[in-house]
């Protein structure tokens, strides 16, 4: 159920996101949001365990303090795709951290 709850939230909240901050342009910021879940791809370079991982900060290499930072600094860009990128995984990170009792 956390996992269903979790990858609907991946979904929903760019959707959202983008039609509250980029209404005019909504489409493309969803599917560039959208496309920002791709982060994920970080978990096939770790070793896969038998239990998914609940707390995906901290443990997968773009899921640490550096990455995120330089994903948060996305947003400061005068290009607005770019900013829809940061939205997006900024927006990704708070989800993934919400797995870690955050
Ligand atoms: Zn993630």
């Amino acid at each position: 159920m956390y996992g269903f709850i979790h990858i609907s939230l991946h979904v929903v909240v760019p959707i959202a996101l983008a039609w509250f901050l980029f209404r005019d342009d909504w489409l493309k910021a969803a599917l560039i949001m959208l496309a920002a879940n791709l982060v994920d791809l970080d978990h096939l370079f770790v070793e896969a365990t038998s239990e998914p991982v609940q707390c995906a900060i901290n443990t997968y290499p773009l899921h640490t303090m550096f990455p995120i930072s330089f994903f948060g600094a996305l947003l400061f860009l005068p290009w607005k795709p770019v900013r829809m990128l940061g939205v997006g995984l900024v927006a990704h990170m708070l989800i993934d951290a919400a797995g870690c009792g955050l």
